[in-house]
């Protein structure tokens, strides 16, 4: 694969090494132009472009048509996978869903504690709504032996967003089907960090977002998969208008759509969905496979150059635990180290209580990237740079 030609279709400011891709993704140098045309279609189509936008396709199909994109990256077939509202809307979703399809006699949502709050605040909020049942939260490490019969549907974020680690998805969706347990996987630092095969591992439902590792930009909407078989029996559980069957007939009751459709709720996002569409187009030329290996060969020459230079900073994950497309690292200081290394153009971030947290896509970064971070996390913790009072003082984002 041609790595230069991938980078150079990304904006990347000048003086700026960039490891923070998996919080927020840098712009593709595609996205405002297209962003562009279709405001140009909203400025002279006006509400016709619904049906003749998107060059005639019409901006209402979008959820789906830019749905089946995402589909290829997670392995899934087509018409499984739609587009829009947040993440923490579609983990509700899922795990709604789920819990209708567990039935009535179970209602423990195992997940674990790698998990991002936003789930577990979503499916604790979810249970005591529903007046039954309980959310579940165990170490990551045990996981496999918490699928007991009592657990209904088992939520877990296959890449732990501070630490890296990642599960093994299809050993747990296996021995959870065992038990009976309907599984919802959040993909957010999975699609398009690696390979991910949703199809094989047997996923009930799987959820993301765009604006990580798929450069959709700041507030870009979510994804839900939905396991083919499962398609007509599920209830949407947010029963939105655009996911009737007959949207357009504006009936009183509700009558769930064909298909992954029927998981759309509301009006779908044109601009942002015309930012994740243009986005989508570097993955074109992206074999996961190729991308997934030099992942690992660039957190891995990240990895042990920080291990040999900085003796003080401690790994999150211990060299044989699978991780995902990020290396983590613990310090006391680790706010203060991280907006240190911003001053000097790297950008990571830190989580709390401890972690700097540094991702790594080969779309956009080299080896020589990789050195000169590793160059100046170096030298920010021999001068004990983070020690200055301007990189303690916390800001809202971190
Ligand atoms: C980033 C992330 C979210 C954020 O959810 P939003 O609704 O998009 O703010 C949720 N869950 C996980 C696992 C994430 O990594």
């Amino acid at each position: 694969m041609d790595w230069e030609a991938l980078r150079g279709q990304f904006h990347l400011p000048k003086g700026v090494i960039y490891l923070d891709g998996n919080s927020l993704g840098p712009m593709p140098r595609a996205v405002p132009v297209r962003v562009g045309d279709v405001m140009e279609e909203w400025a002279d189509l006006l509400i016709r472009g619904w049906n003749e936008g998107d060059g005639g396709g019409g901006w209402m199909g979008w959820p789906g048509r830019i749905g089946d994109r995402i589909a290829r990256l997670i392995g899934a077939a087509e018409g499984t996978v739609t587009v829009g509202d947040t993440l923490s809307i579609r983990v509700y979703q899922a795990v709604a869903s789920a819990l209708h399809l567990a039935g009535p006699e179970r209602a423990v949502v195992l997940s674990d504690e790698g998990n991002f709050p936003s789930d577990l605040y979503m499916a604790e909020g979810l249970v005591s709504t529903l007046g039954r049942g309980e959310l579940r939260v165990v170490p990551p490490e045990a996981v496999m032996d918490a699928l007991t019969e009592e657990v209904s549907v088992l939520m877990l974020t296959q890449v732990d967003y501070r630490t890296g680690r990642m599960h093994d998805m299809a050993a747990l969706d296996r021995a959870a089907k065992a038990k009976g347990i309907v599984t919802v996987w959040d993909l957010a630092h999975s699609a398009g960090a690696h390979e991910v095969d949703v199809t094989a591992a047997g996923a009930d439902f799987a959820v993301g977002c765009t604006y990580k590792y798929l450069n959709a930009g700041p507030g870009a909407p979510a994804f839900i998969y939905v396991r083919p078989e499962l398609q007509d029996r599920v209830r949407p559980a947010l029963a939105g208008w655009l996911g009737h069957a007959r949207p357009f007939a504006f009936e009183l009751g509700y009558a769930p759509g064909e298909g992954i459709d029927r998981m759309r709720v509301g009006t779908p996002p044109v601009l942002q969905l015309a930012a994740l569409d243009a986005a989508l187009d570097v993955w074109d030329a992206v074999d996961m496979g190729q991308l997934r290996a030099r992942s690992l060969a660039l957190s891995g020459r990240f990895a042990s150059a920080v291990a040999a230079r900085c003796p003080t900073l401690t790994p999150a994950l211990a060299p044989d635990v699978p991780r995902g497309s990020q290396v983590s690292l613990r310090h006391p200081e680790g706010y203060a180290i991280v907006q240190a290394l911003i001053a000097r153009g790297v950008i990571g971030d830190f989580r709390a209580p401890d972690i700097l947290r540094f991702g790594f896509t080969p779309l956009f970064l080299s080896e020589a990237d990789v050195d000169a971070a590793v160059a100046h996390l170096a030298e920010v913790m021999e001068r004990e740079e983070y020690a200055q009072d301007r990189f303690r003082t916390r800001r809202a984002v971190t």
